[in-house]
């Protein structure tokens, strides 16, 4: 069965049950012709907006639809835990080709909801269209925080040190298992599939830490660490120092990397799509962070590296050498 049989008011029916987790200042939810909800008081509304699209940015055959809902979901929650804030309203537009069966599309909305419910957010309305060959997903989500309690890219400080909320490289992994058809159900691949499939949303790791004091920048990894990191530089208009033995990997991506003949260090730098959250915070402060922060997540906050006054984007290598690096990852030859 595919959506051409019940009807895009038919599809609508099936899916709405469950999308509203957070009824408190909801009034009107899916079905009508717009959304109604009011705003936290006094709050500064942060809205992001992410498209996916079949053969750019998934392989449909590659994943089912729990995981892409999941995903699809979890990229915009992370923009939104990038900033500090808290998610609250989501809107789903979906263009569907004919393939795509009833059950994909409703596999899809599961992993959207799963992840909804864990984290307080509403799926308020969206649209569905066909489409002629390619699925097409678009979540729009809006946060909100106060207008102090916001993180942004622009406000790295000179001497801040460079943290990440967790493992590098992982999801690009999972990304190479995947497109070159290597089976990944053994215990140390299963692990990268699952970064890349169902990446975690750093939403009550951004919050905490908007709260701490000294915490100065943040953005999430999308694109990979040299890239990420690249644009609190550009933005905050600061160097950059990395220390390649502090840079977090899992044990499964050093075997894999040891198995595949990779760089560990390289997979972080490039890799993309690992949704943790880079943040810089103010040295005098920084052991406090970390002891409050592996108090409450059970987690250490990773130390990576600092911010200079060089305007550089330098890499320490574990012998001492200075190497340079750029957006796309770092320079094996170019010494500085
Ligand atoms: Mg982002």
């Amino acid at each position: 069965m595919n959506l051409k049989d019940i009807g895009e008011f038919g599809f609508i029916k099936r899916i709405s049950r469950g999308c509203l987790i957070r009824p408190q200042n909801v009034i009107k939810a899916i079905g009508d012709d717009a959304a109604a909800f009011l705003p936290e008081p006094g709050e500064t509304i942060l809205v992001t907006t992410d498209l996916l699209v079949e053969r750019i940015h998934f392989l449909k055959d590659a994943t089912s639809g729990f995981n892409l809902g999941y995903k699809a979901l979890s990229v915009n929650l992370s923009d939104i835990a990038a900033m500090g804030g808290i998610a609250r309203e989501a809107f789903i537009s979906i263009a569907v080709p004919e393939n795509c069966t009833l059950d994909f599309l409703e596999d899809l909305y599961k992993g959207m909801k799963r992840l909804a419910a864990e984290f307080g957010v509403n799926l308020l309305g969206g649209d569905t269209t066909r489409s002629k060959t390619d699925l097409i997903i678009n979540v729009s989500l809006i946060g909100s925080a106060s207008e102090k309690e916001i993180l942004y890219r622009n406000t790295a400080q000179q001497g801040d040190i460079i943290c990440s909320t967790g493992f590098l490289g992982d999801s690009r992994a999972g990304f190479h298992l995947i497109t070159n058809d290597i089976k990944g159900d053994s215990n140390e691949l299963k692990p990268l599939l699952d970064a890349h499939f169902m990446p975690k949303p750093y939403l009550r790791e951004g919050r905490f830490l908007v709260r701490q004091s000294g915490v100065h920048a943040a953005i999430d990894v999308s694109d990979g660490l040299s890239s990420d990191i690249g644009h609190i530089a550009e933005q905050s208009n600061v160097g950059i120092r990395l220390y390649s033995e502090k840079i977090p990997v899992s044990d499964n991506l050093e075997k894999f990397c040891a198995r595949f003949d990779f760089d560990p260090v390289e997979y972080a730098l490039a890799g993309g799509e690992d949704y943790t959250l880079l943040c810089t915070i103010s040295p005098d402060k920084m052991d406090h962070v970390a002891a409050n922060y592996v108090k409450r997540f059970r987690n250490p906050l990773y130390q990576i590296g600092e911010i200079t006054d060089s305007g550089k984007m330098e890499l320490i290598l574990s012998d001492g050498q200075i190497r340079s690096f750029a957006p796309s990852g770092w320079d094996h030859f170019e010494k500085i």
